[in-house]
């Protein structure tokens, strides 16, 4: 990492518009200046800026302490609007919520924000949020970047995941049925449809 390269090659280092930091816990975040990315965008005069990153975040759970992901950031500005997309993907492990096994999936996480630019407001690198939701980005502020790829990851991962759609579970290898019983097989089915509709 260090500085983010543009459509046409475009550097941003630390000092003028980026900014590592490293917060109480040892965490590395990734800022960037709102006005060093506006002027990079005129600057590019393609009407958008592109913006390739490699981030490595924390999701908050034992398993994913330290996921990398990798992807591509785009900026856009249409007059007070700032609109921010992105795709990344990263590799997540899940626990099965049937066998309880953990396993690693493909995540594909989709950004899309949209902000409003105000000249006025103090330089901030809190996020600014309006009562009726509305996101303020101060001209003199910076965005984090990491921390919007690492929301919208925990925002991606699934609620109920499966290592495998036919994943038989955990109590089928001790329950009756699995031992042969005929009688137990169609309070098994029973079960296996609910779930399924629960699922669904
Ligand atoms: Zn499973």
């Amino acid at each position: 990492m260090g500085g983010g390269v543009g459509r046409k090659g475009l550097r941003f280092d630390e000092g003028e518009g980026w900014r590592y930091t490293w917060g109480a816990s040892g965490k590395a975040t990734m800022k960037v200046r709102i006005a060093s990315l506006l002027e990079s965008l005129e600057a590019e005069g393609v009407g958008f800026l592109r913006y390739p990153l490699q981030v490595v975040v924390d999701l908050e759970d034992e398993r994913n302490p330290a996921v990398p992901m990798e992807g591509t950031f785009y900026f856009l500005r249409e007059g007070k609007k700032f609109l921010i997309s992105g795709t990344f993907q990263g590799s997540v492990q899940l626990e099965c919520r049937r066998c309880l096994e953990v396993f690693p999936s493909l995540l594909e996480v989709h950004i899309e924000e949209e902000g409003l630019l105000e000249a006025t407001l103090p330089p901030s690198e809190e996020e600014i949020w309006t009562e009726d939701g509305t996101w303020l980005l101060p001209l003199e502020g910076w965005l984090d970047l990491k921390e919007l790829v690492r929301q919208h990851t925990l925002l991606a991962l699934p609620m109920s995941p499966l290592c495998r759609p036919e994943c038989p579970g955990l109590e089928r290898e001790a329950s009756p049925e699995a031992q042969g019983d005929p009688r137990w097989a169609i309070l098994g089915e029973y079960r296996r449809r609910l779930e399924e509709g629960s699922s669904a």
